[in-house]
């Protein structure tokens, strides 16, 4: 089918696989997280919950569908970015990797890239004159759950999207990486606003994990830290510009310390 209006011709005959595509992964990833917080909430693990307010469910009927508009928004973006790559705008995706040690290069820098693009598109949509349109829907959930993982406004899902046209603007990328960081990037999202601490308890005592973003940290974002913890991967970016939240390990160590104080032996039996 041609209309004249190539993006418009992806659209109408590889809309559906597009669509099934970016909706599988959040279905997915979103719906993997909830079960195994519900299945992990039913353990001695329960004390992992950050807060003690529980999600409604028009919290999380709100964030699914914010989250399939998104989707929709998504969809559009990939047929332009389809239709630019066939004019040349940009490079096409490999359909062979390159190399193993080069594909693997290239998979680091685009989590490294896209953790730097999201700290600070997050950062400007906090601005006061870009927070209503942008990023306030997104704040609707106080309490997230992993169904807040594409929980975007409109304008806020084209800005989450235009990292990849960018990217690709710049860089020649291997299917089989696309893939990964894509997956990557959908099971982090759920994972962050999964409202459970996953992570052991000594994650943020070693410089070989500390770096590494916890779901305590954008739970935090989410609930009265509003003008911290903007980062998405690492802890880099909010380190660097000093806006980690300045309560972050000490929320982190009381979240994976409940409960302990009772399984030690109590200090009147050693006495
Ligand atoms: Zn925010
Ligand atoms: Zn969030």
């Amino acid at each position: 089918m041609t209309t004249g209006f190539p993006p418009l011709d992806i659209l109408l005959n590889h809309g559906l696989d597009i669509v099934s595509f970016d909706m599988g992964r959040y279905l997915i990833a979103a719906s993997l997280t909830f079960a195994v917080v519900w299945m992990l909430r039913r353990t001695a693990l329960k004390t992992r919950k950050i807060q003690t307010r529980e999600a409604t469910s028009a919290d999380m009927r709100r964030e699914f569908l914010q989250s399939l508009q998104s989707v929709f928004v998504y969809t559009i973006g990939v047929c332009f970015l389809i239709w630019g790559r066939e004019v040349g705008l940009f490079y096409s995706i490999l359909g062979e990797g390159i190399g193993i040690w080069t594909d693997l290069f290239i998979l680091a820098a685009i989590i490294i890239a896209h953790d730097a693009y999201f700290y600070w598109a997050h950062r400007f949509m906090h601005h006061p004159k870009l927070f209503k349109t942008f990023h306030r829907a997104h704040h609707r959930s106080i309490t997230p759950t992993p169904w807040a993982a594409y929980s975007f406004a409109m304008p806020e899902a084209v800005v989450m999207f235009m990292f990849v046209p960018i990217w690709q603007f710049f860089v020649p990328t291997p299917g089989w990486v696309m893939f990964t960081w894509l997956n990557f990037q959908i099971i982090r999202n759920a994972m962050g606003h999964a409202g459970f601490e996953f992570m052991p308890r000594w994650w943020l005592a070693t410089p070989l994990t500390s770096w590494i973003n916890t779901t305590t940290h954008h739970d935090l974002h989410h609930n009265g830290g509003f003008n911290t913890n903007y980062g998405l991967y690492f802890t880099w970016w909010d380190k660097w510009m000093g806006t980690e939240h300045p309560k972050y390990h000490a929320k982190f160590a009381e979240v994976v310390g409940r409960g302990k104080e009772q399984i030690g032996v109590p200090e009147t039996a050693l006495a």
